[in-house]
């Protein structure tokens, strides 16, 4: 354990009950080595109404601590080590494009529900709530999507327009009743110019990081790896989807890694998602099957958390002086309908 470890460690132990440390699963080991639960952000989203702690140090994101704050009790505060850690999809809608854009389907007169993807910020999720949509993770977003289109006559899907093309597919939602809507930079669509009375509109974003991966790699890797499994994100596009054996959640392919690594001895297995998880995977299954990551592939603003950076969250927490993540207050309640709906939907 090298020093700053060594500090962290003991610090927790100094703070006990005191503090909660929550991680994402893209965070690297040395920070996972040192929080209190691990998952994936539905599980994360779902964990938080039960920590008794008073202090919640959150490892991961921006809009991932907003959403925890958001979910927080009363007297309980959360802290992020690295405030700007803020993902790269969530910044491609900003809440004033997305509210012109609602404003403008709006006025269509068709009800159009939208669903938000949990990647975006607390802004566009009360945005999403004030119009009476909900949120959704890439664990739930094929149910959310089918809840959400018997509440209207269309969806907006947001931001993600892979990961709404794969859940689409798997719902058998026909590409004919689906638009990428093109938006200028005023939040303005031009509806005579574009096929608004579609039964699906996405939001023309995606995850720099998934959205890397392309029908080659997945090629590539059936060649170097001969008889392997390729799995992938669903922030993928829908043509390596298609390529591979499935795609799922991060607590889908964490599952099927242990699937495979107790059914499967000796088998080789490929999976497209961040390398922090990828790689851990592999360690963790050495022995019973071979992990390889489809492609180099590192989200840096999670890598923006580093133990540096939790050590001095940590430190501030116990001498009293650590900010806590603020929520708008105007903001509270239409966001957390918007999540409350999705839990509802998916089960506490
Ligand atoms: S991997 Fe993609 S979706 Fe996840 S935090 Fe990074 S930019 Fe955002």
């Amino acid at each position: 354990m090298n020093d700053i470890s060594a500090k962290i460690e003991a610090l927790r132990r100094k703070l006990g009950g005191k503090c909660c440390i929550m991680g994402h699963h893209y965070q690297c080991d040395a920070i996972v080595a040192h929080c209190d639960f691990t998952g994936d952000s539905l599980e994360l989203s779902r964990r938080v109404p039960h920590i008794e702690a008073p202090h919640i140090v959150f490892c991961g994101v921006y809009f991932m601590g907003e959403s925890a704050a958001l979910l927080a009790r009363d007297g309980q505060s959360v802290h992020l080590p690295e405030p700007d850690a803020d993902c790269l999809m969530s910044a491609m809608i900003p809440q004033r494009l997305a509210r012109s854009v609602l404003e403008q389907l709006a006025r269509t007169g068709r009800k159009i529900i939208p669903l938000a993807y949990a990647n975006t910020s607390l802004a566009v999720k009360a945005l999403t709530g004030e119009y009476g949509g909900a949120v959704c993770t890439s664990a739930n977003a094929e149910t959310m999507l089918d809840w959400s289109l018997r509440q209207g006559e269309a969806v907006i899907f947001m931001p993600d327009k892979n990961l709404g093309n794969n859940v689409a597919n798997r719902l058998g939602i026909p590409e004919s009743e689906r638009h990428v809507l093109r938006i200028d930079g005023r939040g303005l669509l031009e509806p005579e110019q574009q096929p608004l009375h579609k039964k699906l509109l996405f939001w023309p974003g995606a995850c720099s990081i998934h959205s890397r991966f392309r029908p080659e790699f997945v090629e590539d890797a059936r060649a170097a790896h001969p008889g392997c499994s390729v799995i992938v994100h669903p922030e993928c596009r829908q043509e390596v989807v298609a390529l591979c054996e499935a795609a799922g959640s991060t607590s889908f392919l964490i599952r099927e890694a242990a699937r495979v690594a107790a059914s499967a001895p000796g088998s080789a297995l490929v999976i497209g998602t961040e390398e922090n998880l990828v790689y851990r995977l592999a360690a963790r299954h050495r022995g019973q099957c071979d992990i390889f990551p489809l492609s180099r592939a590192i989200c840096p603003e999670m890598a923006k958390v580093t133990e540096e950076r939790l050590l001095e969250t940590l430190q501030e927490v116990a001498d009293g002086k650590a900010p806590a993540l603020t929520v708008d207050e105007r903001l509270f309640e239409p966001a957390r309908l918007s999540l409350v709906r999705m839990l509802d939907v998916c089960g506490k």
